[in-house]
């Protein structure tokens, strides 16, 4: 039975992953349409409203802060879709790599491989390095992956079959960018890109800045219809129809603002959200608790100033741990700040 909010997930799901192929080869093509999509709105704005230049004249300060954020919202716009979402090749190859340095460092202390220290620690030829071809030197990588997962868990299982890497939990693999991704969220059509561990928080100041872009230019389309100044009809006419649009992408950025916020607060992705049932790993576990969740103020530090470079592999919850998630709160946690 499928409850009111998970039907809500799916619809925002599905209008975020509603990607084609072609979608791909229009990139630049939808990157244009928004940028002139924009352009319209402000423009129209500033070419009938005689009000708002005059008010420009006296405060600038206002109109610069509008066209501040105007600006900023576009920069953020290209910068997220030109940030990387955090591919599983990119993280093998650095792992990888960092194994390489390790395991030299290994080498001239001549400390045996099989040490405890060393057991991470793959033996490989100084030449073949970390620029090595996917596949190779996958034994450490393997290791890694397997032990975000449930023990007995085989590598073929968790091996994609398009890439032939082993996807970490938590990963997916894109068909539009061909590509596995790390703490996949969705591939987002109107930036061409996919969301991920990489930039997801890049993606929420994006939509944070384009709802309040939306709302300021909603309010100034409806300060411009408010004044009883005469004019032509058809500047009406246009404005109350950008406004009906305006009020549409304004309700939709809402609804996707408050989603990914609770993503954000609770470490889940809209992907594990959405086909919770169809993941393995996730199938298990009680719907109403956060596997990845280390508390809310843990997950929105994590979120926020973590940065890129610091990938680590997220570990699905023992037994215990699950126990523990899956308890109901009581006052004594409240007090305990258990969900901190
Ligand atoms: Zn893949
Ligand atoms: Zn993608």
């Amino acid at each position: 039975m499928a409850y009111p909010s998970e039907n809500l997930c799916v619809f925002i799901f599905l209008c975020q992953g509603l990607s084609i192929r072609k979608a791909r080869r229009s990139a630049l093509g939808l990157k244009v349409a928004l940028v002139a999509l924009h352009l319209v709105y402000a423009g129209i704005l500033f070419l009938f409203d005689g009000d708002l230049i005059e008010k420009t004249k006296h405060e600038p300060w206002y109109t610069s802060l509008y066209l501040s954020l105007f600006v900023d919202t576009l920069v953020q716009y290209f910068v997220t879709s030109g940030s990387s979402p955090g591919y599983v090749l990119d993280a093998m190859r650095d792992i990888n790599e960092t194994n390489v340095t390790f395991g030299k460092t290994s080498a001239s202390s001549k400390q045996p491989a099989s040490s405890k220290n060393g057991s991470l620690v793959i033996t490989i030829d100084s030449g073949q390095s970390g620029r090595n071809s996917p596949g190779s030197n996958a034994t450490y990588w393997t290791k890694r992956v397997l032990d975000t997962y449930p023990p007995g868990t085989s590598v073929r299982t968790v091996t994609c079959s398009y890439c032939n890497v082993e996807q970490p939990a938590r990963a997916k693999h894109c068909h539009d960018c061909d590509r596995c991704v790390l703490q996949f969220d969705h591939h987002c059509v109107w930036l061409g890109t996919c969301i991920g561990w990489g930039n997801h928080c890049k993606f929420w100041w994006y939509i944070c800045e384009e709802t309040a872009l939306c709302l300021w230019t909603g309010i100034l389309y409806i300060t411009y219809l408010k004044t009883s100044i005469a004019r032509a009809w058809w500047k009406d006419a246009i404005m109350i129809l950008l406004l009906i649009a305006l009020a549409i992408c304004l309700i939709f950025l809402l609804l996707l603002l408050l989603f990914h916020s609770y993503l954000v607060l609770s470490n889940q992705t809209t992907y594990e959200l959405v086909r919770r049932r169809r993941i393995p790993y996730l199938r298990r576990i009680p719907e109403r608790v956060y596997p990845f969740s280390k508390g809310i103020c843990r997950n929105l530090y994590n979120f926020c100033c973590v940065p890129n470079s610091t990938y680590s592999l997220e570990l699905l919850p023992t037994a215990l741990e699950l126990e523990e998630k899956s308890r109901p709160y009581t006052c004594s946690h409240l007090l305990s700040c258990r969900c901190c």
